[in-house]
């Protein structure tokens, strides 16, 4: 990036981070969720090394979080309460380590270990040990005043215990920790808000901050907040981290149970990935963990930089959620003849892993979003494995900024592009389309659960004209593929033998095969179980097929178009010709429920309720979604709706949670 630019990118990048650091750190309101804050911050850093004539001081990565509100008394703190830098990978983690030996100019291991809680950092000071003040970061130099707030918080000691051994200094001690809200009592707390009409808090942190900064301490003292300390900062004579962590245990401080020493990076590492491994099973937040060094002298020689210690990095999680640029946009031509835009982004990371791609779903969502070439958006990771743009920042947007308009043909065969009435897919108008071949053969040849045939290769044999749709894999020779680039003997002789020996298909899979609009494997498998053979399901009409538990109108209608469709009928004998054998469906296991229908009602204390109607599918049972004189059980939950009184109106059998989880298990 050219300096010019660098210049105005960070200006605008200032300006986006502050206006949602303000509504996040003292509104408490979540306009952007921290990752994708986070992602901005850590470009803004990343290009103010890069033009360190841009740092300004008002840089939000040279401010602390948090502006203290009017409200409360302010309290400046002793030493400032600095911020921390954030890396996200291992190589990052190198490269701080590298830097700052090299400041140094010696070894800067070990290094201390520790969970990063996502709470609400505070001051506590005791006088003779004695809870004096406790006060909240603010801007780094003072804070807010909440000693009323903190002193109803049971895990915070009023009064504390003098260590036994080397021990001065008892008069003035000063200790930073968190204020976090424990995710159970944080649920409940959401839960009693919502019920009592209030505004529910977006997060724990959000909790505990929101719990803190109250101005009545009876509605703090209501909250059940918990402390863990994390810092020492008076001086006592230790000469590492972890002996402070050992005296503000002896104190009477709670510290976390996941910190400890690491000789260097690699135990860092370890460390990393044990916490990260546990983090679900916590019972509350964290974002990530901390590595200081543990050398008390040496920390403090590092001194500090900007308003973050040197000594000092935040080592986080892969974020969920990342900002990127938008540097173009192609149009993806799927089996159906769909054409998806898919944008080409700077590449970012996510989740862990390296993304230059984020899928848009189609050309509405461009408009609905209004994303353009050269913008920054947020993309976020939704379980596939290309991530999906979430929103786009438009206050990064730059001048030259290039709307996208959906092409008028496809961009591989170049047939007209059509819009059928009603749906909001474009769609290549061209039967016969390369790129349409190619996803169904592919799509095709993974249904058949054929090994080590890419789209490479498809490509290749279709450009030959050796096969032309996904039956023709079934007739092919060794001598067909032989010819190919990149095929040897061996290579020729073990895909047809691995294709051969494919042959033999249930006929769910075989029904996944054909690549039928809405219609997947737990679909399939429906269909299967219903009609046992693939003539039944073809002779079917809509409504026969729109009957089908679990199979709905829109799903019935596309498998009956399909199988009318006499291109369709083709494609089935070409298949058959070819000798691919389908297995006869076999019918559900008649299960104890068989033939009863269910309706829930509430929430259940034992099972969530996708767990419930997975149990009741699984024994035979039917789900329904409302009440009527063919329902058989009511199951009846806490809070329960209207259900529940229609079912009363109707004399339907009532189970409470309790009888409904005796009839699971007899
Ligand atoms: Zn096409």
């Amino acid at each position: 990036m050219e300096k010019k630019e660098a210049g105005e990118r960070i200006l605008k990048l200032k300006k986006e981070i502050d206006f949602h650091r303000y509504q996040y750190h003292v509104l408490d309101k979540e306009t952007l969720s921290e990752a994708a804050l986070d992602s901005l911050k850590h470009e803004l850093y990343t290009l103010e090394q890069k033009f360190p004539e841009f740092i300004t001081a008002d840089s939000p990565t040279q401010r602390v979080e948090g502006k203290p509100l009017a409200k409360f008394t302010k309290v400046k703190h002793e030493t400032p309460m600095l911020s921390i830098e954030d890396v996200f990978t291992f190589s990052e983690l190198e490269a701080w380590e590298t830097r700052v030996s090299k400041f140094s100019g010696r070894e800067i291991a070990p290094f201390f270990c520790m969970v990063k809680l996502d709470g609400l950092a505070v001051e506590l000071v005791y006088e003779n040990g004695v809870l004096k003040t406790a006060s909240t970061r603010g801007d780094g130099v003072i804070g807010e005043d909440i000693t009323q707030n903190i002193r109803t918080i049971e895990s915070v000691p009023l009064v504390l215990t003098k260590p036994k051994g080397h021990f001065y200094n008892f008069e003035h001690i000063v200790v930073r920790g968190e204020i976090f809200f424990p995710l159970k009592a944080f649920e409940k707390l959401n839960k009693e808000l919502k019920k009592a009409g209030q505004v529910e808090f977006a997060n724990p942190r959000n909790a505990a901050a929101g719990s803190v900064r109250q101005l009545d301490s009876k509605i703090t003292a209501g909250r059940p907040l918990d402390f863990s300390a994390w810092d020492l900062v008076s001086e006592h004579g230790e000469k590492t981290h972890d002996e402070e962590w050992q005296i503000i245990k002896e104190l009477g401080f709670k510290t976390n149970p996941l910190g400890k020493v690491a000789t260097n990076l690699k135990e860092v590492e370890q460390f990393f990935n044990e916490v990260k491994n546990k983090r679900d099973k916590l019972d509350y937040w964290i974002d990530g963990t901390v590595v200081r060094v543990n050398d008390n002298a040496v920390f403090k020689s590092l001194g500090v930089v900007g308003k973050t210690p040197r000594g000092l990095v935040a080592y986080k999680f892969p974020a969920e959620e990342t900002t990127s640029v938008v540097e173009a946009v192609e149009w993806l031509v799927g089996r159906t003849g769909a054409l998806t835009p898919v944008v080409t982004l700077k590449p970012t990371l996510i989740a862990g892993t390296t993304v230059k791609h984020a899928s848009l779903h189609n050309a509405d969502e461009i408009k609905r979003l209004d994303v353009r070439v050269g913008d920054t958006v947020v993309i976020y990771k939704a379980g596939e494995i290309i991530p999906k743009v979430k929103e786009v920042l438009k206050n990064l947007r730059p001048k030259n900024s290039k709307e996208i308009v959906p092409p008028e043909t496809c961009p591989v065969c170049g047939a007209k592009v059509v819009r059928k009435v009603g749906e909001v897919a474009i769609v290549c108008s061209n039967r016969n389309c390369f790129a349409q071949d190619k996803e169904r053969v592919l799509h095709s040849v993974r249904a058949f659960g054929i090994d080590g045939f890419g789209p490479q290769t498809i490509e290749l044999l279709l450009d030959e004209k050796i096969i032309q749709g996904p039956a023709d894999i079934f007739s092919m020779t060794v001598d067909d593929v032989i010819e190919l680039e990149r095929f040897a003997d061996i290579s020729a002789n073990k895909l047809i033998k691995e294709i051969q020996s494919k042959k033999n298909i249930s006929l769910p899979k075989f029904i996944v095969a054909l690549g039928i609009r809405h219609v997947g494997e737990e679909t399939a498998s429906l269909l299967a179980e219903h009609f046992l053979t693939l003539e039944k399901i073809m002779k079917a009409k809509e409504e026969e097929l729109s009957m089908v538990s679990g199979i709905g109108e829109v799903v019935g209608k596309s498998v009956a178009d399909f199988f009318k469709d006499e291109h369709n009928q083709k494609i089935i004998e070409g298949y058959l010709e070819r000798g691919v054998k389908i297995e006869k469906g076999k019918p559900k296991p008649r299960g104890k429920f068989f033939g009863k229908t269910f309706v829930l009602t509430g929430t259940l204390s034992s099972m969530g309720r996708n767990e419930a109607k997975e149990k009741i599918k699984s024994l035979g049972g039917n789900i329904s979604s409302s009440v009527s004189k063919n329902t058989d059980y009511v199951v009846v939950g806490e809070e329960p709706g209207s259900k529940f009184t229609e079912a009363q109106k109707l004399e339907v059998k009532v189970l409470n949670e309790t009888e409904f989880l005796g009839l699971l298990n007899k």
